[in-house]
């Protein structure tokens, strides 16, 4: 099986293995975890916030940023597509007892103007803005870069406002390599950060969120609420470091499979309906007659794992774990089907 689902499907390295074996643990509920604290230090440097905290999934790091930053009767904006609205289960409502406002943007870019104007007013009637979320790359805009000039404008409209921003990046590294702007530049227009270790960096758990050392304070009392306060997590730390040392600059190799995988499907007939700023193919399925999950069903015959992203969208996620190789048989595949 050529398994194009997503990034996460990936296996763990050799390295990330051995590492896992060697690590050095403690418990980290006590912050006694060698390994964990220095995942944290690297992360923090890579970021450039005063600290960083191991997580053990991205949508958790998410709603402990929200459930920190907000109180409940808050409101957060949020674009309308962003991962936190659409996939997190309402859970900033269920659980944080804030209401999303939500602003669509243009391949996930929200207009800093329309931003503005959706911060609420000093109001008895009106909820209070609590949080503004941005989401780098953009997920359901088929792994959009958001532009740095966006994310500085609409954190100086907040910082006018006092409202924190937070950034959901669980792929702010193929941003980051696809544009060769740095983390800590991206990270430098937001107050706190969220970033999975577990996606194109291949490590088979974990995120990290990121902010001044007070907000990392709250939000382990958060992490620990939410039953995401785990013990020799060294265990599957270390892996994690191998995916910040030794998996970045090559998620360049990720973004090219992808361009060549759009080329080939485009060559084919198909149409692409995003950019493919990075690792992720958004391909129309309508043109050649079958709705997205016909066709999911069909590659699958064919040995080709696929998403069903919309009625007529079927989503391809390139990743350490398919070659080059295994995109241009894919093509072929994909020839003699249609
Ligand atoms: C995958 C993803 C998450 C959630 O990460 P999990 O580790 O799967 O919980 C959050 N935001 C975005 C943009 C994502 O793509």
């Amino acid at each position: 099986m050529i398994d194009l689902r997503s990034d996460t499907v990936t296996k763990p390295t050799p390295e990330m293995r051995q590492a896992a074996f060697e690590a050095v643990v403690g418990d980290d509920v006590y912050n006694e975890d060698p390994t964990i604290l220095k995942l944290e230090a690297l992360a923090a440097e890579i970021v450039g916030k005063e600290k960083a905290m191991f997580v053990p999934s991205g949508t958790q790091g998410n709603q402990i940023a929200v459930l920190t930053h907000c109180v409940s009767g808050q409101e957060v904006i949020l674009e309308a597509d962003s991962h936190i609205y659409f996939y997190e289960g309402a859970t900033i409502s269920a659980f944080a007892g804030v209401q999303p406002r939500t602003i669509k943007g243009k391949d996930g870019v929200m207009d800093p103007e329309e931003v503005k104007l959706a911060i609420r007013e000093d109001d008895i009637h009106q909820p209070e803005t609590g949080l503004i979320c941005l989401e780098n790359t953009h997920n359901r805009a088929g792994g959009a870069i958001v532009p740095l000039e966006n994310m500085r404008d609409i954190y100086s409209i907040s910082k006018e406002a006092h409202i924190p921003v937070h950034l959901d990046g669980a792929r702010l590294f193929n941003a980051s390599v696809a544009t060769g702007i740095s983390i800590k530049e991206y990270a430098a227009y937001t107050d706190t950060v969220q970033f999975c270790l577990s996606k194109g960096l291949g490590a088979p758990v974990g995120s990290i969120i990121a902010g001044d050392e007070a907000f990392i304070v709250k939000a382990r009392k958060w992490r620990k609420r939410l039953g995401g306060g785990l013990r020799q997590a060294g265990m599957i730390a270390a892996p994690g470091i191998v995916a910040l040392n030794k998996m970045v600059d090559r998620l360049t190799e990720d973004h090219e499979k992808a361009r060549l995988l759009a080329q080939g499907l485009i060559e084919i007939g198909f149409s692409v309906e995003n950019n493919v700023d990075t690792n992720i193919v958004l391909v129309n399925t309508q043109s050649r007659g079958y709705t997205a999950k016909q066709f999911v069903e069909k590659l699958k015959e064919s040995g080709i794992l696929s998403s069903a992203f919309g009625p007529d969208t079927v989503r391809f996620t390139t990743h350490y774990d398919v070659s080059e190789e295994d995109i241009q048989n894919s093509i072929d595949l994909i020839k003699k089907l249609v």
